[in-house]
């Protein structure tokens, strides 16, 4: 099926590009993010396959259904970004890529939570300039530690059988507890995870219920110097009254891939450029905060299964057959 790839980077097309073939799909690669602006270049594509800081809201998708799309193939596993309504409305199907290598998120989260512990990225930076003093680069033992995840699904599961396995101690909050971590740790309330852990990570989905989950509240009830980490979605963090926190000390450390306003920064290269962002500059200048850019699932083996799940979607959808990959909206779930 003719497909519009939106977002393209180098590594999106080495990987869709041989499933696609294999399969008989025609990818066309476009750069651009989709938007109002860009989405005529999906005009007579009958499916388009779309990333994370895409939009697709209400007027995009009026273009995209007058255009003559019919199916979107999310190669990504959260749709935060797509109003799933007007897409019922417009008979607009989506797809999405439920699961990839929750491992490689995982082990994300837990590399930020190791370089913002014993500080690799300033040492890395030291040794490089010849200096070899250790002060300034003291860490604490993450065995004995407590650890609060907050969304115990697929990643936040790996997470928890890799703290385990530091010898963490966990606390857990979800809506719905996973059979997989009960005996690894104690599920509990969001107040005791922000209470009684010296690590919180997030691997919750982004949702009206989780925006801004940590906020100058929530702050105020954690442990002074706790380590937050978000590899989850950037609007699970009120991103100033993080500032504020890691300003007043109250946050020791803060590991993110993710940003509220990431959608304007994140796969771009704008290091010649003037960054507009006042607040996102503000944090990167903390010497406790690391911050990457959404690449907690770029390995090549998460890479292999959104490409083969990304094209299994369009194949399904070409041939009628139904996928348990599809949104629907909330009441026809
Ligand atoms: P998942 O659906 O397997 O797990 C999400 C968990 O969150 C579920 O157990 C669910 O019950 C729980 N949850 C739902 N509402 C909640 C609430 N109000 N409070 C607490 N928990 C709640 O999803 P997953 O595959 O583990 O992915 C988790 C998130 O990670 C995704 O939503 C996505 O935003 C993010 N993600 C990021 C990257 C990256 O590269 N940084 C890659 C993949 C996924």
């Amino acid at each position: 099926m003719r497909t519009a790839v939106f977002s393209t980077k180098n590594y999106d097309r080495q990987f869709l590009q041989p499933a696609a073939s294999q399969a008989s799909h025609e990818l066309a690669f476009f750069e651009p993010r989709l938007n109002i602006e860009t989405a005529p270049l999906a005009s007579d594509f009958p499916a388009i396959c779309a990333f994370v800081n895409d939009q697709l809201h209400a007027d995009v998708l009026g273009h995209l259904a007058a255009g003559g799309t019919k199916f979107i193939a999310l190669r990504c596993a959260g749709f935060n970004n797509v109003d799933l309504e007007t897409c019922h409305k417009l008979g607009l199907r989506v797809a999405r890529v439920p699961a990839y290598s929750p491992d490689a998120v995982a082990e994300h989260a837990v590399g930020l939570m190791l370089a913002l512990n014993r500080k690799f990225h300033k040492a890395f930076n030291r040794v490089r300039e010849g200096n070899f003093a250790i002060d300034g680069l003291l860490g604490f033992d993450m065995h004995g530690r407590t650890v609060g995840i907050v969304g115990t699904g697929k990643i936040g599961a790996v997470a928890a059988r890799i703290l385990a396995g530091f010898g963490c101690k966990l606390l857990f909050y979800d809506v719905a507890q996973n059979p997989d971590c009960v005996p690894l740790g104690r599920y509990t309330s969001l107040d005791d995870i922000f209470s009684q852990s010296d690590i919180i990570t997030l691997h919750c989905p982004l949702l009206p219920q989780t925006h801004h989950m940590i906020s100058h509240a929530a702050i105020h009830r954690m442990k002074r110097g706790v380590m937050i980490i978000n590899t989850s979605r950037g609007a699970l963090i009120d991103t100033r009254a993080v500032i504020e926190g890691l300003k007043s000390h109250h946050i020791g450390y803060l590991g993110l891939d993710v940003y509220e306003e990431e959608a304007d920064l994140f796969f771009e290269d704008l290091s010649g450029q003037v960054i507009q962002d006042d607040v996102f500059m503000r944090l990167a200048t903390f010497p406790n905060v690391l911050i990457t850019s959404h690449q907690a699932f770029f390995t090549t083996t998460a890479l292999e299964q959104i490409a083969g799940t990304t094209i299994a979607n369009l194949t399904a959808f070409e041939r009628g057959e139904p996928t348990p990959n599809e949104l629907l909206p909330a009441a026809k779930k």
